[in-house]
């Protein structure tokens, strides 16, 4: 029997999970078709995707790489431009799966538009559910769309609740690597540098999300994310650094049994399982060899040193616009801390001193939301003054 035919668009194509998908998808073949990609600024390497991977049509948020993007191909498909562009591809009733690939806040909109639609939403903007998760959920109810995790810890989780209900979980464990700073003690960290936090162990990821990495604040968001995705009270979800990053999450269930999902650390993995969930497809990725690496070995996550992941925790029992204001301050921190304005240590106290100066919302509309996050950055961003 031949395969179903299915639609997919990428937006953030240019990224690292963006590029990763179409790697994913031209291996899959012709039963999965390319309609929409999507950019910000690097309208460079769009065009060199459009070369190679002949999509429908393109989406460019950036108006000035929209501008340069038409003066310098000869691209013949629709070309849109703006968080408007964006969100037309993503709600196009063509699509059958939309990957949403964009980092930071600017993935919200779009990712909604995409639920609006009722389409299966392939989700590696772990923002959209830390700013605004408790407004997607019920879209998706109503809507009938479908979000599939494509962070690896919440696929693995996914992959661990396949045959199971979700009555028998008693708790997930998300595993950590711990990042760049795992052993180094606290009283220098204040010294460490841009570069130091941008040579992850063992990933290789866009920068935002390894600076998040660094902190720990990305383990606070991905417990956020599980916690949207699954359903979950935040005091069954546990996190342990596990430096190997071969276990990528486990479930514990009523009686005591735990289920690991493992293997070697790609997203390629969970990038083309949410693309054929339920089934598997063949993927060539190196296997794993237990008996090579020896040992796999687990410790504490340590909050005191990472305070990021304990303001998640508690961002997330606070509800409402919190995960608002802390991913909002966050992205701003992160950013003044690669431009070198702030120093490593001072991330965690920009997110903290905003979390206690915006007003909290219990019940937020989506442009509540919109709006705070934009009051958040404009608060966090006088803090980065300070170095
Ligand atoms: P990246 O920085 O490599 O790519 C980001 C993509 O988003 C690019 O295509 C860029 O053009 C687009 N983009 C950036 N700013 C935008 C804006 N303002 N408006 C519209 N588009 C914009 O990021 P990444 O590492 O691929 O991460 C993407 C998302 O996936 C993040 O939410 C990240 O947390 C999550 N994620 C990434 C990995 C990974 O291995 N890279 C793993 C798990 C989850
Ligand atoms: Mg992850």
């Amino acid at each position: 029997m031949e395969a179903a035919q299915r639609t997919i668009s990428v937006l953030g194509s240019t990224g690292s999970i963006g590029t990763q998908t179409l790697d994913v998808l031209s291996r899959l073949g012709p039963p999965y078709q390319l309609r929409w990609i999507t950019c910000n600024t690097r309208w460079q390497d769009l065009a060199a995707q459009v070369e190679r991977f002949k999509p429908y049509g393109v989406a460019i948020r950036d108006a000035d790489a929209y501008t340069a993007f038409k003066q310098a191909t000869s691209f013949s498909g629709p070309i849109l431009c703006g968080e408007e562009g964006l969100s037309q591809a993503a709600a196009d009733p063509e699509n059958d799966v939309v990957m949403s690939a964009m980092v930071g806040f600017s993935g919200v909109v779009p990712t909604m538009h995409a639920i609006r639609a009722g389409h299966q939403v392939g989700l590696a903007n772990k923002e959209t559910l830390v700013s605004a998760g408790q407004i997607m959920l019920p879209a998706v109810e109503q809507f009938g769309a479908t979000l599939l995790a494509v962070d690896s810890e919440h696929s693995a989780i996914l992959q661990c609740m396949v045959g199971e209900r979700t009555a028998d979980i008693d708790r997930f464990i998300i595993t950590a690597s711990g990042g760049p700073f795992r052993t180094t003690p606290a009283a220098d960290l204040e010294r460490v540098t841009a570069a130091q936090a941008l040579k992850h162990p063992n990933w290789s990821m866009g920068a935002k999300i390894t600076i998040d990495s660094a902190t720990l604040m990305n383990k606070g968001f991905e417990v956020m994310e599980a916690r949207w995705l699954f359903d979950l009270e935040p005091d069954r979800i546990d996190v342990i650094v596990h430096p190997q990053s071969i276990i990528h999450s486990m479930v514990e269930f009523i009686d005591g049994s735990v289920k690991a999902q493992m293997g070697v650390p790609t997203m390629l993995v969970p990038i083309q399982y949410a693309l054929t969930f339920p089934h598997r497809a063949e993927l060539d990725v190196p296997r794993m060899d237990l008996a090579a690496l020896g040992q796999l070995t687990f410790e504490p996550a340590d909050q005191d040193r990472f305070p990021c992941l304990r303001l998640a925790y508690e961002a997330l029992r606070e509800g409402g616009s919190a995960g608002c204001v802390l991913n909002a301050a966050n992205e701003v921190a992160v950013q003044a801390f690669l431009e070198r304005k702030i120093l490593f240590t001072r991330i965690p106290t920009i997110i903290e001193e905003t979390l206690s100066h915006m007003e909290h919302l219990s019940h937020p509309s989506l442009d509540a939301i919109v709006e705070l996050d934009q009051e958040s950055r404009e608060f966090a961003s006088t803090l980065t003054l300070r170095p």
